[in-house]
């Protein structure tokens, strides 16, 4: 911008000199001057914002500089018009080149010394103007020198506070990512069994909740399944307490993999699982049962105990009106199953009490319910 506003100088050029041979000369420098700056923009603009060689930065202002200082020979005669023209550029090398404090100052200092010894030399410049030039260019130069420190100051301060913000940013998100994990941690260990991977008692009641309320919604059926190993004591004694942890754990799998996805399955405490099965009649939930109780009895889970059969009892319970609620399903689902123990074992036994009968009874141990096996 400032070489081409330097070339448009060539129309009062033409007016001081006309077409004559100074004016010849004064056109070939404008051109030389436009057209290696232009040159230089060019590679720069190319090279990107990097500063680096800052010669190469440095050279359209010590070319402009030249060309300015040039003019003061080739047109003497317009001295004072001149002086503007070198205060302008030399707050323009400072205001215009940001970064580049060193530069800017080198390129104004040649073009005002330049300028102060070529008015001296060619345009016989009296000891007054030569002074009063001096005075000028040195408060330029000192407002530009200040100017452009204060600036680079406050850009560093800004730079550091970008930084220091970007820090804190990602640490932020490091923090945020962290707590995540951990709430994902925490809700693990609250929702899952840690042994066996199934629903917690209390994560299976708010699922089996949620699902028996839109079960009771929708108007579709719904059951429940007490599972409970027979005869666990007797692994533990027998076997120790991991191999005894080794069997819940698959038995927890065999449920898993006899139920369907929407079916939700939980460790009700020690060796009973509990199971809902929504949009399911009591006959399929028998069904189910059966499969698993079948299931379970052909598991291997260990060598050393390979003739040892597993077995499961189950207690089923259906949801019988809109009265019937999760806590008095598990309450008949048990009571069910405390049958089945009685019976024998091994077995899957489904309470056809309603819920009047149970609300008014106690859980396990009850003599109240008329569960029937088969
Ligand atoms: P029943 O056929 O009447 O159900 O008899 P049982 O032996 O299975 O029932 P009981 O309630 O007498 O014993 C359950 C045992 O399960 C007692 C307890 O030590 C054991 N148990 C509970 N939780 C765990 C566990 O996480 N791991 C292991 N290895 N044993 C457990
Ligand atoms: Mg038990
Ligand atoms: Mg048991």
């Amino acid at each position: 911008m400032a070489a081409l506003i330097f070339g448009m100088f060539a129309i009062s050029d033409y007016f001081y000199a006309g077409l004559t041979r100074e004016f010849c000369l004064l056109s070939i420098m404008r051109t030389l001057v436009v057209a290696s700056c232009l040159t230089l923009a060019f590679m720069i603009r190319r090279r990107g914002s990097d500063t680096r060689p800052a010669w190469l930065h440095a050279l359209p202002l010590w070319i402009l500089a030249s060309g300015i200082i040039l003019i003061v020979p080739l047109r003497p005669e317009s001295l004072s018009t001149q002086v503007p023209a070198v205060v302008v550029a030399t707050m323009a090398f400072y205001l215009l080149i940001p970064n580049l404090l060193p530069i800017a100052t080198a390129a104004s200092l040649y073009l005002g010394v330049g300028f102060l010894v070529a008015s001296v030399m060619a345009a016989d410049a009296s000891a007054v103007v030569v002074m009063r030039t001096t005075l000028l260019l040195i408060m330029t130069n000192g407002v530009g020198f200040f100017t452009l420190l204060r600036l680079e100051k406050l850009q560093r301060k800004q730079f550091a506070l970008l930084q220091e913000e970007r820090i804190q940013n990602r640490q932020l998100v490091e923090e945020i990512a962290h707590r995540k994990s951990l709430e994902a941690q925490l809700r693990r260990i609250a929702e899952q069994d840690a042994l066996t991977g199934l629903d917690s008692r209390g994560h299976f009641m708010t699922r089996a909740e949620a699902l028996l309320r839109r079960s009771r919604h929708a108007e579709a059926p719904f059951c429940l399944f007490m599972v409970d190993v027979d005869h666990f004591k007797a692994i533990n004694d027998t076997w120790g307490h991991s191999q005894g942890d080794r069997v819940l754990a698959a038995i927890a799998e065999a449920c898993r993999r006899s139920l369907r996805p929407q079916d939700v399955i939980g460790r009700f405490g020690g060796e009973e699982f509990i199971v809902a099965l929504p949009e399911t009649h009591l006959k399929d939930a028998r069904m189910v049962a059966e499969r698993l109780r079948s299931k379970v009895r052909e598991l291997t889970v260990m060598e050393a105990m390979p003739d040892h059969r597993l077995t499961v009892t189950i207690g089923i319970a259906e949801v019988l009106d809109e009265e019937t609620d999760l806590d008095e399903l598990i309450q008949r689902a048990d009571r069910a199953l405390y049958d089945g123990k009685h019976g024998g074992r091994n077995r899957v036994v489904v309470s056809h009490e309603v819920a009047a009968e149970v609300s008014s009874s106690s859980s396990r141990g009850s003599s109240s319910g008329s569960p029937s096996s088969f």
